[in-house]
């Protein structure tokens, strides 16, 4: 099958899908404490994911990032982790991988890796148990520490997600490099996105905590080398000179990547979102649901690649944000 090549001549070669809206956790920047969530309908489900994922990786998605909501918490999950795991056997899927709050690791990690998973991205963004509660209200430190070693023991590498807070954790930065030194964890930070309506008691502007801001703070104590490898997203990376670690940097607010960008999203309702800064779409779901032949499918997918923009408009120069996304990240999946 012909490979997906966007307008601008971008491969398409790495898929996100978010499995669920629903999540355990109700983080203040993500969330607001009472959601509302899709009716089950919606949602595609294991055996239309699967289908789905399987059309996409016919045309050259070799990496699958499952997400959510917190996409450990969908039910009959590790169903279609077992249907993907079949893509990785054949060679077809190169990575297959997750982001997750870390809360149901201790029970999933295992199997994960039973399935072929090789590495785990985990949210963590403080290591204090106090603020932990606080910031993702319903989650609890000793459960995701607990989830991460599991992770660990069970041969998975651990990616640590903090997102960067002012006036929240920036009293940690220093603290977070060294625990993931000692345990062997990678870690990236990631500059907060304004995202989903006003959220009342949530993210605030002033919360914003560019990691312009946040690198340089690192750079006064530690030696930091730029390292040229890109992921083909918004990361950058640099080496620490005096433990050895890669830290990453996310700005998915900035244009530096999208001349690169080889991703596109899936919602869990079989939206695909081609950026994560446009709201245009395509809907999947219907052609999935209209018919069992699968050319209608290819067809939109083929379709909604060729509608790829070229980038984002996402400005926080100006006090009110340009371009602000009227969407949840526990949608989209982050
Ligand atoms: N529940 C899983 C988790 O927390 O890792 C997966 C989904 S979550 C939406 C994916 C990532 O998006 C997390 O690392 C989270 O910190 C990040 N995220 C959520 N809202 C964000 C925002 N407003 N700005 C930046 N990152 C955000
Ligand atoms: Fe749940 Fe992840 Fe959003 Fe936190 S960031 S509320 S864990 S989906």
């Amino acid at each position: 099958m012909l490979s997906l090549i966007d307008p601008f001549a971008r491969a398409i070669s790495y898929l996100r899908v978010s499995v669920t809206d629903r999540c355990d956790f109700r983080c203040t920047y993500c969330m607001s404490e009472h959601m509302t969530f899709l009716p089950k309908a919606d949602l595609l489900s294991l055996e239309e994911l699967d289908r789905l994922c399987s059309r996409f990786i016919g045309m050259g998605v070799s990496k699958l990032r499952i997400t959510g909501g917190e996409p450990l918490v969908r039910k009959g999950i590790l169903t279609f982790f077992e249907a993907m795991s079949r893509h990785l056997q054949t060679g077809a899927l190169k990575e297959l991988t997750l982001t997750t709050n870390g809360s149901q690791l201790a029970k999933f990690a295992q199997p994960l890796a039973d399935l072929g998973v090789r590495r785990v991205n985990v949210s963590l963004d403080t290591l204090d148990a106090a603020k932990f509660a606080q910031i993702t209200r319903w989650g609890r430190l000793p459960q995701v520490l607990d989830g991460i070693a599991a992770a660990r023991a069970a041969g998975l590498r651990v990616k640590i997600n903090a997102v960067a807070l002012k006036g929240f954790n920036e009293d940690e930065l220093f603290s977070l490099v060294d625990w993931c030194a000692r345990e062997g964890h990678d870690l990236t930070f990631i500059e907060v996105m304004p995202m989903g309506e006003d959220m009342g008691d949530g993210l605030r502007l002033d919360q914003y905590w560019p990691l312009k801001d946040l690198r340089a703070r690192l750079a006064d104590r530690l030696t930091l080398t730029d390292l040229t490898e890109r992921s083909g997203g918004p990361a950058r990376y640099v080496r620490i000179g005096e433990t050895g670690q890669k830290v990453g940097f996310i700005t998915p607010l900035t244009h530096n990547f999208c001349e690169s960008c080889n991703r596109v999203r899936l919602t869990c309702t079989g939206q695909l979102y081609m950026c994560l800064g446009q709201e245009d779409m395509a809907d999947l779901r219907a052609p999935l649901r209209a018919s069992s032949d699968d050319a209608s499918v290819d067809e939109a997918i083929r379709a909604a690649i060729a509608r790829k923009p070229k980038g984002h408009d996402f400005d926080y120069s100006r006090q009110k944000v340009a371009g602000q996304m009227t969407r949840h990240m526990s949608h989209t999946g982050g």
